[in-house]
C-alpha cells in the first residue's frame, strides 16, 4: 500500500480531466501576487498529461485576489461592486499568466467565463458545451472561471468547486481534481482535532459524510468543505470520480499519480456516458417525436446516426437541446435523444 492507501480510481486512467485550482495555491497571501513558481510546475504537469493523450480543462480561481492587490484595494473594500471591479482587473492578469506559462510548454489556452445561467439553462449549457469541446478538439486548454464581473450575489456560484463539478458534468469528464490547501476529507476538523480520521475513499455521500463537511467551513479557504461535498454530489451522479487533494506542493498531480501524496477519492456511480443516458431517459419530458422509416430504424439499431432522409414525419415543437422520442412507422418507441 502506498501513501494514498489503495484507491480504486486512478488519475492516469482518466480520459478527460477537470482540475480546479484554488486561490490559496495561486496567490501569495502576503502580497496578493501570483505564485509563478507553482503555476510553472503545474504547466509542466499539464504538458505531460496532454502528451499522454489526456484532455485537460482548468477551472481557476484567483481573479479577485489578484485584482484586489493590483488595484491597491483596502481590506475593508468588500462590497459587491468592489469584488466585481477586482475580478475584472484580476482576470486579465490571471489569463495572461496562464497564457505565458502554459505557452512556454507549447500549450495553448483559452479563457471561458461562466455564470450559473450557462450551466443551469439547457440551451446555454449546450452552447457552452460545444465551445468547450471545440476548444479541446483544437488542442487548447480551456481556463474557466466564474464571470464574477457580471454575476450578482443572487446568481453566482461564489465558489469554483461547484462550478468545476458542473463543468465536469457538461463535458462528460471522468475525473475532477479539486486542488486546494486541504488534502482530503476528515471525519472532523483536523486543524482542531489531533485524532481526526482521514477518509481515502468515499463511495456514498451519506448523511454522516455530509455532516463531516459541516464544521470545517472556515478552516479550509474560500469554498470550504461543504462546497467540495456539493461538488462531489454533482460529480458522482454524473459519472465522474472526484479527488480532493492538496496543491500545497510542487507538481501536485504527478505526486498524486505516483502515489506519494494522499487524497480523498469520491467514486463515480456510473460512467459519464451512462449517466448522461439516464439523465436523458429520466429527467426530461419529450417535446416532440420523429416517426422513422424502416431503413432509419435498422440504421439506428446497428448504432448508426439518424439521417434526415429517414424521418417520415415530425410531431411537436422543439428546439435544440429538447428531448425527442423516436417512433417506428408502426408506432413503437425506439428510443430518445436530444435534438441537435
Ligand atoms: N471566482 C473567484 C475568483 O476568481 C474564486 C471563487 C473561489 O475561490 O472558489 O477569484
Amino acid at each position: 500500500m502506498n501513501a494514498t492507501g489503495t484507491h480504486t480510481a486512478r488519475l492516469t486512467d482518466a480520459r478527460r480531466v477537470v482540475v480546479k485550482i484554488g486561490s490559496s495555491l495561486l496567490i501569495h497571501k502576503e502580497n496578493g501576487e501570483l505564485n509563478r513558481e507553482w503555476l510553472e510546475s503545474l504547466a509542466g504537469e499539464r504538458a505531460a498529461m496532454i502528451a499522454s493523450g489526456q484532455q485537460v480543462v482548468l477551472v481557476s480561481s484567483g481573479a479577485i485576489a489578484l485584482g484586489r492587490a493590483y488595484l491597491n484595494m483596502q481590506p475593508g473594500q468588500r462590497r459587491l461592486e468592489e469584488h466585481q471591479a477586482a475580478a475584472a482587473a484580476g482576470q486579465v492578469l490571471l489569463a495572461h499568466a496562464y497564457q505565458e506559462l502554459m505557452g512556454a510548454h507549447g500549450i495553448k489556452v483559452a479563457q471561458v467565463l461562466l455564470t450559473p445561467d450557462d450551466t443551469e439553462h439547457r440551451r446555454r449549457y449546450l452552447n457552452a458545451r460545444s465551445t468547450l469541446s471545440t476548444l479541446l478538439t483544437l488542442g487548447a486548454i480551456p481556463v474557466i472561471n466564474e464571470n464574477d464581473t457580471v454575476a450578482t450575489s443572487e446568481i453566482r456560484y461564489g465558489d469554483n468547486d461547484r462550478l468545476a463539478a458542473r463543468v465536469a458534468q457538461m463535458i462528460g469528464a471522468d475525473c475532477l481534481v479539486l486542488l486546494s490547501d486541504v488534502d482530503g476529507l476528515y471525519d472532523k476538523d483536523p486543524t482542531r482535532n489531533d485524532d481526526a480520521r482521514f477518509l481515502p475513499e468515499i463511495t456514498e455521500l451519506t448523511e454522516d459524510i455530509i455532516a463531516m463537511g459541516g464544521g470545517v467551513q472556515t478552516a479550509f479557504g474560500s469554498g470550504g468543505m461543504i462546497t467540495k461535498l456539493k461538488a462531489a454530489q454533482i460529480a458522482m451522479e454524473s459519472g465522474c470520480n472526484m479527488f480532493i487533494a492538496s496543491g500545497k506542493i510542487m507538481h501536485p498531480l504527478s505526486t498524486i499519480e505516483a502515489g506519494e501524496a494522499r487524497f480523498s477519492c469520491f467514486l463515480a456511480k456510473d460512467t459519464p456516458r451512462n449517466a448522461r443516458k439516464k439523465w436523458i431517459a429520466g429527467s426530461l419530458s419529450s417535446a416532440g417525436s420523429l416517426i422513422l422509416d424502416a431503413g432509419a430504424e435498422k440504421a439506428l439499431s446497428t448504432g448508426k446516426s439518424l439521417l434526415p432522409a429517414g424521418v417520415m414525419k415530425v410531431d411537436g415543437n422543439f428546439e435544440r437541446g429538447d428531448l425527442v422520442t423516436l417512433i417506428s412507422n408502426d408506432g413503437r418507441e425506439l428510443g430518445r435523444g436530444l435534438s441537435a
